[in-house]
């Protein structure tokens, strides 16, 4: 668990971690991931953690195109099943792939990302009394869907 990277889309990574099951930094290509794995530049956060992890960059890379991420202890889990958990919002909504890309995908984006329905992943439509209306996925009361 911890630390891993996951493919997005084609020529899109990210690191992603497992303890707020959301990327942390934004998404890099191909070349700059691999650049960030072989040289990690010290003034930067998220180089840093790219160094920490305890493989060499090529099998890092090998492992995510097999399976779309880089968890050796999560072989059995799918990309969508980890995507499926995510709590990537402002509020740690849950977001879909789209909206997950769009908030990542660069500094700017991240800044000025503006949750609306549509970006949150409704995996259960039917609320549940006991919360009064409060929404597990977009952690919302009233629910975005609902307003
Ligand atoms: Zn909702």
């Amino acid at each position: 668990m911890g630390r891993a990277i996951i493919c997005l889309a084609p020529n899109e990574y990210v690191m992603w971690s497992s303890i707020v099951d959301a990327p942390i930094g934004h998404i890099r290509d191909r070349t700059a991931t691999l650049e960030m794995l072989s040289k990690p530049d010290e003034a930067d956060d998220w180089s840093r953690a790219m160094a920490a992890l305890p493989e060499q960059a090529d099998e890092i890379m090998a492992r995510i195109d097999e399976r779309g991420h880089s968890y050796r202890n999560l072989s059995a889990m799918s990309i969508q099943e980890l995507i499926a958990a995510n709590r990537a919002g402002p509020r740690e909504e849950s977001l879909t792939l789209a909206a997950i890309r769009e908030r990542y995908a660069s500094p700017q984006a991240m800044a000025s990302f503006e949750l609306t329905a549509d970006k949150v992943l409704h995996y259960d439509d039917d609320q549940d009394d006991d919360l009064g209306g409060y929404c597990l996925s977009c952690r919302r009361n009233p629910c975005l869907n609902e307003r």
